[in-house]
């Protein structure tokens, strides 16, 4: 998608704190953290949120969800952490390609 901010985060061609990438996904830290680590895991794939998902995204789906909590380890969530994606406005989301906030290193706000 040409005017979504995190396909062209994915591109590099809007910077980003990057902490991780692979073929799949990329994970950069939040422009404005809730918690002492806070990250985004983003496919490059432009999906919209969990609403859009295809039973053609199921494999990739599962290889990021294997990727999450590797990469809050790499960042010291050794004794947990939450993984928050929210859909759609009545879930709160503000931008509109998926991703996954990785929250962790304080007292987890309650839900
Ligand atoms: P959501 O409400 O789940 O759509 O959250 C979007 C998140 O993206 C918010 O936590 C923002 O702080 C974050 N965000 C927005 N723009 C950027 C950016 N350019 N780089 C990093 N994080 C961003
Ligand atoms: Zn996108």
């Amino acid at each position: 998608m040409s005017d979504c901010l995190f396909c062209k985060i994915s591109t590099g061609d809007i910077p980003a704190d990057i902490v991780y990438q692979d073929d799949d996904c990329v994970a950069f830290r939040d422009i404005s953290p809730k918690a002492p680590v806070h990250l985004l895991v983003i496919p490059r794939q432009h999906i919209v949120n969990l609403y859009d998902l295809k039973a053609d995204d199921s494999a990739l789906m599962a290889r990021i969800l294997l990727t999450i909590p590797k990469i809050a380890r790499q960042h010291g969530l050794d004794d947990g952490f939450r993984a928050v994606t929210n859909t759609d406005k009545g879930g709160g989301q503000e931008v509109f390609h998926l991703h996954f906030h990785i929250l962790g290193g304080g007292t987890p706000h309650p839900l």
